[in-house]
Parts: C-alpha cells; structure tokens; sequence
C-alpha cells in the first residue's frame, strides 16, 4: 500500500521542480530574444540610407528639406529605445536602430 502523505510529497516536489525548471528555461528565451533585439544601427553608407539622406547627426544635415531642431526623436515614424536613450526603431528602417539625433529625407513631425 502507498503512503499518501509520500505522494503529495512527490508531486509538491515534481510541480516545484518543473516551476523551476519553467522560470530557468523562460529566463534563458528571454535573455536570447533581447540580445537578438539589439539590432545594429543603420548605416548611413548603406544604400536605402543613401537614398533618403538619411544622416546620424541631423545638425550636420545640409539637406534642403530639413529645419533646424528636425530629428528622429520628434518624428513620427520614431519609437524611443527602452534601453538605449540614444536610439530607437524606425519604420523607414525595419530591424535596425537609427540615431535619436538622426535625420531622413522621410521626416514627418510627430502631431
Ligand atoms: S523617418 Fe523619421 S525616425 Fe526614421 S530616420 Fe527618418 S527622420 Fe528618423
């Protein structure tokens, strides 16, 4: 005959351990999808970049279309990084990171 008490024992002790097992293997995913979502920042070379004078330090722009105090923080395509305050995502430039002081022909204010 088997000892109940034994058996809840076993099972706290099998639904801890996969509880633990669970949280370990969560922390390992996340880990590895933050490090994959640092993306590198776009190149200003790169020829999409080229194409719409897309420049990491908008002061510096020469660009007739762009007025002073026009950056990618104040645009609307713009989405801040959480970590890193000098960044952040563009819809203009998937998967890549543009300059918070970046500036492109694409610019459209934030309303
Ligand atoms: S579309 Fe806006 S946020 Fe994107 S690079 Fe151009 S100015 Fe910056």
């Amino acid at each position: 005959m088997s000892d109940p008490t034994m058996n809840q024992s076993r099972r706290r002790f099998v639904v801890s351990s996969g509880g633990a097992i669970g949280v370990a293997a969560l922390a390992s995913v996340l880990s590895r999808t933050a490090q994959a979502a640092d993306p590198p920042f776009v190149n200003p070379n790169d020829a999409n970049a080229k194409a719409l004078f897309y420049i990491e330090d908008a002061t510096k722009s020469t660009n007739p279309k762009h007025k002073p105090g026009d950056d990618c923080a104040i645009c609307t395509f713009f989405a801040v990084s959480k970590t890193k305050p000098e960044a952040g995502t563009c819809t203009i430039f998937p998967g890549k990171w543009v300059h918070t002081k970046g500036w492109c022909a694409t610019y459209v204010k934030k309303a």
